[in-house]
């Protein structure tokens, strides 16, 4: 109706494009950000796999190397013990034979040698071994028990007053009779002291088990654990279950929570390497917090900065609307100008040749104008043009109509896609509503309105439209003004 907006710019940059684009920006960020952080802790947790599994690979070594070395005099022992010439041999005699290839490390105790009721016999450290009996203790009984149990390795226990393992063998004839038990012990001061020669971090925790989940060895050393059955706990049975692997979880006796590690090793022991998750993750969750926070302060920033000048593009948008819509706006009427018209008209001649459609035109000139001016004054003038405009607007109801102020006291109307005589028509119905406007009880002015509808063809232009619709305004004037008339025969044959 009024002025209609031709000049918004198709690539104008919408606020909300610019906030899609900034969460776009922002979520890539933090995406490539949380990928690199997380490429960063599984780094952290593989350098850990690595380290605690070769930890517990030279433990197991170093266990299993000494364990061999004993377990080889033990066997020694036994052999001997299976030949009558020991039996006859004087005691310095059967010492030297059976005791002289023994182990004699530092922490490797006597070797002993008992009989069928469990009363030891031999004694690598002594002639004489005193009086002891060991028919009550598990490793006895097991190789009383059991003829095909090899290398026994007992609970941790108190031994000639130092504690340690008891490794033993069972002594059998060449029949399989049972003749004894060899036993040898090994002391915790070896543990001890291997462990203290190990680089570890503060809250690793190191685990030798039993093939059944008895405790041999614990760092840090504790007797609430030591030669307790471990093997109901998940991460156990999982360690029991399968040569290597890992598992993050808490022990019995503390809340630290870790990540336990074992490796394929030499049997019968299992060597367990547990770090505490804040040794492993520590330094990365320092990293992370850091790299996030920044990154959360960025993308705050960013998004911040981003909300403003979408605000003040939203406002200069607003603004931008405004002046185009003066632009092209007529102040006093609130019609379009005359540039706008100039436009719309171009614009509706073109669509009308393409599509073959006729293409209408009003002009509508107040009538003996200048002498209202003189008798009632200008601004009064000025009222009476926009009571004209205000009529000639509400005509014009289709969105492609297009009222404008051509100039001065005239007015235009283009009405696409409408032929003459319905141009004819809405001239009247205007011009009568223009005649019966009242101002303080009387009337006001009259319009002569110029009538033209012409279908665009290669011979036409818009002037020929423009001169035919101003020729019947002409000849409304001519005629007595306050009437509507139709552009001249020779004008309406271009509608043709
Ligand atoms: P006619 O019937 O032949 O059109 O006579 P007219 O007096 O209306 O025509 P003329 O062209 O002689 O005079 C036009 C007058 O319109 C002169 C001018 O004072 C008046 N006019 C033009 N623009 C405005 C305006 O914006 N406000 C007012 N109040 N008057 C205007
Ligand atoms: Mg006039
Ligand atoms: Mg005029």
């Amino acid at each position: 109706m009024f002025a209609r907006s031709t000049t918004e710019s198709p690539y104008r940059i919408s606020p909300r494009w610019l906030l899609a684009m900034a969460a776009i920006i922002v979520i890539g960020f933090s995406a490539i950000c949380g990928s690199v952080l997380l490429s960063m802790r599984q780094g952290d947790e593989k350098l850990a796999h690595q380290t605690l599994g070769n930890l517990a690979v030279s433990i197991d070594a170093d266990i299993a190397r000494n364990i061999e070395l004993y377990d080889l005099s033990l066997r020694a022992v036994v052999s001997s013990m299976m030949l009558p010439e020991v039996a006859a041999a004087s005691k310095p005699m059967r010492q030297l034979i059976l005791f002289d290839h023994a182990a004699t490390a530092r922490h490797f105790g006597a070797i002993q040698v008992m009989d069928t009721a469990g009363n030891v016999t031999i004694d690598s450290a002594t002639l004489e071994p005193k009086p002891q009996n060991f028919a009550d203790d598990e490793f006895f009984k097991v190789h009383k028990r059991d003829p095909l149990f090899g290398l026994y390795i007992s609970k941790p226990t108190l031994h000639d007053g130092a504690y340690g393992i008891v490794l033993s063998r069972r002594i059998a004839a060449r029949d399989g009779t049972f003749l004894g038990v060899v036993s040898g012990f090994m002391r915790y001061s070896y543990f001890h002291e291997m462990i203290d020669r190990l680089q570890l971090e503060q809250d690793d925790m190191i685990t030798v088990l039993r093939q059944d989940g008895v405790v041999i060895v614990r760092a840090p050393f504790d007797m609430d654990v030591i030669g307790k059955d471990v093997s109901g706990m998940r991460g156990v049975q999982k360690a029991l279950a399968s040569f290597s692997g890992s598992y993050v979880g808490h022990a019995t006796n503390d809340e630290i929570q870790r990540l336990y590690v074992w490796r394929e090793g030499t049997h019968p022991l299992i060597v367990m390497v547990g770090r505490s998750t804040d040794a492993i993750f520590g330094q990365w969750r320092h990293d992370a917090l850091r790299i996030a926070g920044a990154m959360g302060a960025l993308g705050l920033i960013a998004c911040g900065v981003m909300l403003v000048l979408a605000r003040e593009m939203r406002k200069r948008a607003a603004v931008e609307d405004q002046m185009a819509r003066l632009a092209m706006t007529d102040s006093l009427t609130g019609l379009s100008n005359r540039r706008h018209f100039d436009a719309i008209l171009e614009k509706e001649w073109r669509r009308a040749l393409r599509s073959r459609t006729p293409l209408a035109l009003l002009m509508i000139d107040a009538d003996h104008f200048k002498a209202f001016n003189d008798t009632f004054g200008h601004q009064a003038g000025d009222l009476v043009l926009s009571g004209i405009a205000w009529s000639i607007a509400r005509h014009a109801q289709r969105a492609s109509d297009c009222a404008a102020r051509y100039g001065g006291e005239e007015f235009a109307l283009i009405l696409p896609e409408m032929s003459l005589a319905e141009a004819i028509e809405l001239g009247e119905r205007i011009r009568i509503e223009v005649g019966a406007l009242e101002r303080d009880g009387m009337a006001t002015t009259t319009v002569s309105v110029g009538a033209a509808s012409l279908e665009p063809s290669a011979r036409t232009t818009i002037g020929h439209l423009i001169k035919a619709a101003d020729g019947a305004l002409y000849a409304a004037k001519a005629r007595g003004r306050n009437q509507t008339f139709p552009a001249a025969p020779q004008q309406k044959r271009l509608a043709a």
